[in-house]
């Protein structure tokens, strides 16, 4: 996929800027940069060997350097034409000119300067380094050798020297022009084996990159007919294909197309108003269960229920996903292709299974949130319900009561009075908490209205402290209200800051059976932090987040009175008046419970 992507580029930039060469792939540019070397190499070794002439043959000078001038004319043209070289076979050619070349001026220098070892030498080292030092083909090295073996024999026939050449010196030569091509040989070999562990590297890679947009964008939504969307659209990004289908399974077993991208909106419109039952595509599901992301050639596609519509829409290939819910099969995602001619590259068999796994794990968390939702939507409705039913009977017990205590069913004793005014006080806090309850599950999902004045923290904590002192005594419970007078006033809701430190001290109360209870209020990162502390059961550090939740009881020592309301509405109301709530607790020690708010809280 890769390669082709990149040959397309290639083929783009070429066709349109003849002036500019397009960037060489890395192995070709790695051939380019060490011709440069070599280049440079046989600059060096010009500038030497025109030293070499002026101290060994000073009366050929005037026919040696003119040759050499014309080889470094030619080196400069090399220089020249080596960026101009589009791929690893231009480059190649460049230097197999260069180093004919230099095997020329070699060859012609010891002819003049009558020296005809220098060839050999020379033939000899460019050889063995050349093979090392470059990296190109063994055919490009037999053309280095032959061109060397060339040059050694004109010097070998035209100078004085040939008969000792045939000799010693040969054998050298051709051990060295041997053993260069073997080295070229086990270098090619040793590229190839690299280049291929590369290509599969880079490959890897870009799946790993493709896989990770895919996660990446697939959990980024939470409902299910988004996320099926943005799927089919990333799978046509991703897998350069022509279209992509979900097909989900219904409650009846039947399959449909749930969302989907096509380059044809036609072919999108019609599959829309196909249903296939289970028994139609049970083959093939079953065969995604068993086996993952399958392909279908286009003569298997043509045995398929939608095999008219693939017909008549050209499809070609396709690649089918299953969409699995556990080891179930629940919906099965296509990636299509046109055409007849299409060979699938093999990683897109490695993405596909990681797609089929990334888009399966993103549709259940969805469908878990849904259903997470729902649940929630319901418990609120419910909430509303039970607070809405429990109110009336409430009222009527309440009037009731007051009737009995105004005397309207005759005087009452003191003692009477007592209890009935106790009664009468619990049925207003109920009554109060129902209020809330209900108000609480009417403004779910938007804010909780607030009615905002001063508040004074000293006056709030002296009425809680009466009112708690007003109720019927706990035997070896102590309840120690500390407050210091100079804390600044708050602007909050007073009824709903009542109800928090309420709820919080009847907790205390009904979870505490010896020892102290304490209200306290401190400044505290520019606002006031109240804590309400125990010396009770404590509640069990696996269950101190839990706590909050509606209707969430936990042990902690003793069978829980109440229904599980009051934390969860001691938190709303907090963080409704723009603060938090947090607890420390330890079992069989006590729980401290503190309440930080603002010094202004803001309606939302
Ligand atoms: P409940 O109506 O059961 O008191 P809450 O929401 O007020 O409901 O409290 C939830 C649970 O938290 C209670 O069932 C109780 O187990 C635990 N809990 C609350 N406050 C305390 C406390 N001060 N000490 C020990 N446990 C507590």
């Amino acid at each position: 996929m890769s390669e082709l992507v990149l040959r397309t580029a290639l083929r783009d930039r070429g066709g349109r800027a003849a002036a500019a060469p397009p960037p060489l792939a890395a192995p070709d540019a790695e051939l380019r940069a060490r011709i440069y070397f070599g280049l440079w190499i046989a600059l060096l070794a010009t500038a030497g060997f025109a030293a070499g002439d002026a101290l060994f043959a000073p009366d050929a000078l005037w026919l040696l350097y003119p040759v050499k001038a014309l080889y470094l004319l030619a080196l400069a043209l090399a220089f020249r034409a080596l960026p101009h070289a589009r791929d690893a076979r231009e480059v190649t050619r460049v230097a197999l000119v260069a180093i004919a070349l230099s095997f020329l001026v070699s060859t012609v220098s010891a002819i003049i300067s009558r020296d005809p070892l220098t060839t050999p030498v020379l033939a000899s080292a460019v050889t063995v380094a050349g093979a090392a030092l470059v990296p190109w083909t063994v055919r490009a090295q037999c053309a280095v050798v032959a061109l060397a073996a060339l040059a050694v024999v004109a010097t070998a026939l035209a100078g004085d020297g040939g008969g000792a050449l045939l000799a010693y010196p040969t054998i050298v030569v051709a051990a060295c022009f041997g053993l260069s091509i073997y080295l070229s040989h086990l270098l090619g070999r040793y590229r190839a084996v690299a280049a291929d562990a590369e290509r599969r590297l880079r490959a890897e890679a870009q799946v790993s990159a493709a896989l990770a947009r895919v996660g990446r964008e697939l959990i980024a939504s939470l409902d299910a007919g988004e996320l099926l969307d943005r799927l089919a659209q990333l799978t046509v990004e991703v897998f350069r294909c022509n279209a992509s289908q979900t097909w989900m399974r219904d409650g009846d077993g039947v399959f449909r197309v749930a969302a989907g991208v096509s380059d044809d909106p036609e072919e999108l419109t019609a599959l829309h108003a196909l249903h296939l039952p289970e028994a139609a595509v049970g083959a093939l599901v079953e065969r995604l269960r068993r086996e993952g992301p399958v392909t279908l050639t286009p003569d298997e596609v043509a045995a398929l229920p939608t095999a008219a519509l693939s017909r008549r829409h050209a499809v070609g290939h396709v690649l089918f996903l299953p969409l699995r819910k556990g080891e179930e099969v629940v919906g099965v995602h296509t990636v299509v292709f046109r055409g007849r001619e299409r060979a699938l590259d093999p990683t897109v068999a490695h993405l596909a299974a990681g797609v089929a796994q990334l888009s399966s794990l993103a549709l259940e968390t969805a469908r878990l949130v849904e259903a997470m939702n729902a649940a929630d939507r319901l418990k609120t409705e419910f909430l509303a319900n039970l607070s809405h039913e429990l109110r009336t009977p409430l009222n009527v017990i309440i009037g009731y009561n007051e009737m009995l205590l105004d005397g309207g069913c005759g005087p009452l004793n003191d003692d009477q009075l007592g209890v009935l005014g106790r009664a009468q006080h619990n049925a207003r806090e109920l009554l109060a908490l129902m209020g809330a309850a209900l108000e609480l599950s009417r403004h779910e999902g938007r804010g909780v209205p607030l009615v905002l004045e001063p508040v004074s923290v000293a006056l709030l904590v002296d009425d809680l402290a009466r009112e708690v002192a007003a109720l019927p005594p706990l035997a070896g419970v102590t309840f120690a209200p500390a407050v210091p007078p100079d804390l600044p006033p708050l602007l909050t809701d007073a009824l709903k800051l009542r109800m928090i430190l309420k709820n919080l001290i009847d907790n205390a109360r009904k979870y505490t059976e010896r020892g102290r209870i304490g209200l306290s209020a401190a400044a505290a990162d520019g606002g006031v932090r109240f804590a309400v502390s125990d010396t009770g059961y404590g509640i069990p550090a696996d269950d101190l987040t839990r706590i909050f939740e509606p209707f969430r009881q936990v042990g902690g020592g003793r069978t829980p009175s109440g229904v599980g309301l009051g934390l969860f509405l001691v938190r709303r109301l907090a963080e409704a008046l723009g603060g938090r709530v947090e607890v420390e607790s330890r079992l069989g020690e006590g729980s401290t419970f503190t309440v930080w708010l603002p010094l202004r809280s803001t309606p939302r």
